[in-house]
């Protein structure tokens, strides 16, 4: 065995050997090797049940899948190797209105991400599948291009067009630790002998955790029971066969959470069931191989059931064999593709649930983020550095088995999941809950998405469309807009960067100045090599040396671990975790200052305190740190304090606020008032899909300040020509829903760009969106088509920030009349 490489992969399933064919056709071949502990295929591999479903809701996960079924049709003919695709297209049905919204909202990202979906009344599906009992069908859809293969003929033919390559595969070869010399190398020791290599890529299936620990990563994989059943034989099915009649397309019934296709003249049913236990928790045996466990199928009686009642046919026939295997889960079941975190070049490729069908596409990115630097598709929804320590084995435990259950469950775009719930909580939490508060979660912290008063119930609801939450977000809107809110945003990410090598360091990170003076505020983004926007940060000068960064809460293991991966290495910077010692209020609306200064003594006039400037001011008892900045729009302040005297500042904003009109508000309430200010987030307008400039950014990107990171890059995507442009859309003629985000931006049945975001503003009285349109299309006054919920709207491109565009409320409006004597307006 060679002693050196520059990748070795771990792990000899679908998922690793795809990395390593992608490596070797990114030019690599000579120097990847790939570690299997006993043959390939030998863990969850080989006893999948090969289905490559298209449809996800993921932005990411999408782009992935979508990939990985157009190499597998291209993989016979690259290779030489059969791999045994049946096209045979893919039926989702639906019962109920909720499910056709969701493939509605599904369809619209598929068309932005080029993926064929058509939808079917249920006549249609009669005639498709005419031996499913189409009553009480609401209608479906079908993806033609999908259809299912063969699991261990695709790995050979991956593992075939590897070693075409140079790429070397060494099987029963078990990986017994890792270590990282001082030089940053890796070395990899094995049962025979040691290797030394550049990047290590981990594909270890269901012993991602074992692998996790040779390097102290606790990694958030836990794998969960999945059985399928074989039956015997159908006569009908056989006389299709001996008709040469086409073979019939997997079915999915995702209402009764089970999946039917033909296999041998038979059938293979795979239900999704609650109870679906986590297994191998301590890890499986390390000699495990072929593993299956005892079925039980008591446990999926029910969707047995629903099955037959769908598919007659499938009751007439015997069971012929029951698959019981272990498949690998994460909490929120998208798998885990990237970096991890705190570790130089070392890659994880674990946690997949559908591995077969993303094995292609994972392979594909984890291949360019190594050999070119970064990934060319947005990776948030399979970044491994989503979740962050909280995600430990007690909470794996809960929240993989959730996610499984939750396969088929309707995926609304506000559903909250309930498992290891609550999880963090911020000292107010108590208070928020007794004034109304309904949470959702983000990176395990529960914030305040609304209130529910005025005897409306304490719980949520989901739905595509406008719900019962609508209302509840109105008065809060209202009452930031005339009087006060407050707003819990304790969870939002924060750090210091300090030393004598924070400042040049922090300028070389971001695109913007940061501020000159102490106590000034720059909003400023990191980009990534390539010019787009990896991470926004609200960056507070403390001293000459000494910065405080706050980024969004549910990217704090992301955002963190991106400044330190870039942090001189020389002692000159020093990075201090300051998340969970602080909490955030903001608070926003007309009255703020007056309710202020009642709990303070610090002078908050405009022309002690302005605009993006931030000062050290006493709030009760509790020392603060005040931002003049919100991210709604109005007159507000964020206060950074110790987390422990939260609930003293709390009490006394309330004591003094009562007569002022102050009120909690929620995140909901937030992202409405946000989309009227054309208030860009990342994962969203934020993207290193797009430039810096596509995003309308130039405001932000200070080209001539000197070097920073993605600055050539962004300057040369400037000069080839920017290929989309950030826009805000009025969207006219809806009345019970907004747009969401993904939906298909159209002009003359043409597709010309996509929405990020959208929602309805209350201030303004409008259904507004946010989104990339191809340059032509975006000068304001241009009519373009928005698709919500499978309907066509008109959407009119209008000028940034249809709320207040001089920002005279967030300045205040003596400030703002100030500010215009000054510049001369
Ligand atoms: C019943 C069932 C049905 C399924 N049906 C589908 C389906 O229809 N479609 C779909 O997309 N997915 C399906 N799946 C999921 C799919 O099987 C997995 O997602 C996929 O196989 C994962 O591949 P992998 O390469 O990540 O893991 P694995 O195939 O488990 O490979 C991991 C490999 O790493 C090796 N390894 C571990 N530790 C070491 C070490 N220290 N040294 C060397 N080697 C090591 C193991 O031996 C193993 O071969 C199904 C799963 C089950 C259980």
């Amino acid at each position: 065995m060679q002693r050196h490489a520059k990748v070795v992969v771990i792990g000899g399933g679908v998922v690793g050997v795809s990395a390593l064919y992608h490596l070797a056709k990114k030019g690599w071949g000579d120097n990847v090797v790939l570690l299997e502990k006993a043959e390939l295929t030998s863990g969850s591999t080989w006893h999948a049940a090969g289905l490559l479903p298209l449809f996800n809701m993921s932005y990411s996960v999408g782009q992935v899948h979508k990939y990985s079924v157009q190499l597998y049709q291209e993989l016979e003919a690259a290779t030489g190797q059969p791999v045994g695709f049946a096209q045979v297209g893919n039926l989702r049905l639906a019962m109920n209105d909720d499910r056709m919204d969701e493939y509605y909202q599904y369809a619209a990202t598929a068309r932005t991400i080029g993926i064929d979906v058509r939808f079917l009344t249920p006549a249609d599906i009669g005639k498709l599948w005419p031996m499913c009992n189409t009553e009480g069908l609401a209608g479906g859809i079908f993806h033609p291009d999908d259809g299912y293969i063969q699991p261990a003929d695709l790995t050979q033919a991956l593992a075939t067009g590897a070693r075409a390559r140079g790429a070397t595969i060494h099987r029963k070869t078990r990986v017994l630790a890792i270590e990282q010399a001082t030089s940053g190398a890796w070395v990899v020791i094995t049962d025979k002998g040691d290797i030394t290599c550049d990047h290590v890529i981990t594909a270890t299936g269901n012993f991602a955790r074992q692998t996790g620990e040779m390097v102290g990563l606790d990694i958030p994989v836990i794998s969960v029971e999945h059985q399928y059943i074989v039956t015997e034989p159908h006569p009908e099915l056989q006389q299709r066969r001996k008709d040469s009649l086409p073979e019939l397309g997997v079915l999915r019934e995702p209402d009764g959470s089970w999946y039917l296709r033909e296999e041998n003249g038979g059938f293979i049913l795979g239900p999704y069931e609650e109870g679906a236990p986590c297994c191998y928790v301590d890890g499986p045996d390390p000699r495990s191989e072929y593993e299956l466990f005892q079925e039980d199928i008591d446990r999926i009686v029910p969707h047995i059931e629903a099955a037959m009642s769908r598919v007659p046919a499938f009751s007439e026939v015997g069971i012929k064999q029951v698959y019981n295997g272990a498949i690998a889960y994460t909490p929120d079941g998208n798998p885990i593709i990237g970096p991890a975190w705190d570790l130089d070049n070392f890659w994880l490729n674990e946690g997949h649930s559908f591995g077969i069908t993303a094995a292609g596409g994972a392979g594909w990115q984890l291949a360019e983020w190594i050999v070119e630097g970064e990934p060319t598709i947005d990776m948030l929804g399979v970044e491994p550095r989503r979740f962050g320590d909280y995600a430990n084995k007690e909470y794996l435990l809960e929240k993989n088995e959730e996610a499984y259950s939750h396969v088929f469950a309707i995926h609304y775009p506000d559903e909250e999941r309930p498992a290891a719930r609550p999880l963090r909580t911020a000292p107010c939490y108590g208070r928020m809950k007794d004034r109304g508060a309904v949470f959702g979660q983000k990176f395990g912290w529960e914030r305040p998405n609304f209130f529910a008063t005025d005897g409306m119930p304490q719980i949520d609801d989901w739905s595509f469309r406008r719900s019962r939450w609508f209302e509840a977000i109105r008065k809060e809107v209202d009452n930031t807009t005339r009087n006060v809110g407050l707003l819990d945003m304790t969870a939002f990410a924060k750090c210091r960067l300090s030393g004598p090598g924070a400042e040049a360091f922090l300028d070389w990170l971001v695109a913007n100045s940061l501020p000159k003076k102490v106590g000034g505020l720059a909003l400023a983004h990191a980009l990534n090599k390539n010019g787009g926007v990896h991470s926004e940060f609200t960056i507070r000068r403390e001293s000459d040396d000494s910065f405080y960064l706050v980024s969004a809460g549910a990217l704090q293991r992301l955002d963190h671990d991106y400044i330190r991966r870039y942090m001189p290495r020389d002692g000159s910077v020093q990075f201090t975790q300051l998340t969970d010692a602080k909490g955030v209020f903001v608070l926003a609306g007309p009255n703020t200052r007056r309710l202020l200064e009642r709990v303070t003594d610090a002078d908050l006039s405009n022309e002690a305190f302005r605009w993006l400037t931030a000062q050290h001011i006493d709030v009760a008892m509790a020392p603060v740190d005040a931002m003049r900045v919100n991210f709604v729009g109005e007159l507000g302040w964020e206060l950074h304090h110790p987390i422990e005297q939260q609930n003293q500042i709390f009490d006394a904003l309330f004591e003094a606020g009562e007569d002022l009109g102050l009120q909690p508000f929620g995140i909901r309430a937030m992202d409405s008032m946000r989309i009227e200010k054309s208030y860009r987030m990342v994962g969203a307008e934020l993207s290193i899909e797009y430039s810096a400039f596509e995003s309308a950014m130039d405001r932000f990107v200070k080209a001539d300040k000197g070097d920073f990171l993605g600055r050539n890059e962004l300057l040369a995507s400037q000069e080839a020509g920017l290929r989309n442009k950030l826009v805000t859309l009025v969207v006219h003629g809806v009345d019970d829903a907004d747009a969401l985000g993904n939906n298909a931006l159209t002009m003359n049945g043409d597709l010309v760009g996509r929405a990020t975001g959208g929602g309805f503003g209350f201030r303004t009285g409008k259904s507004l969106a946010l989104g990339m349109l191809q340059p032509d299309f975006a000068e304001p006054g241009t009519n373009v088509d928005i698709e919500i919920l499978g309907k066509k709207y008109s959407a009119e491109v209008v000028p940034d920030s249809p709320f207040d565009a001089k920002n005279e409320r967030l300045r205040d409006a003596n400030e703002a009349n100030e500010t215009e004597r000054l510049v001369g307006v």
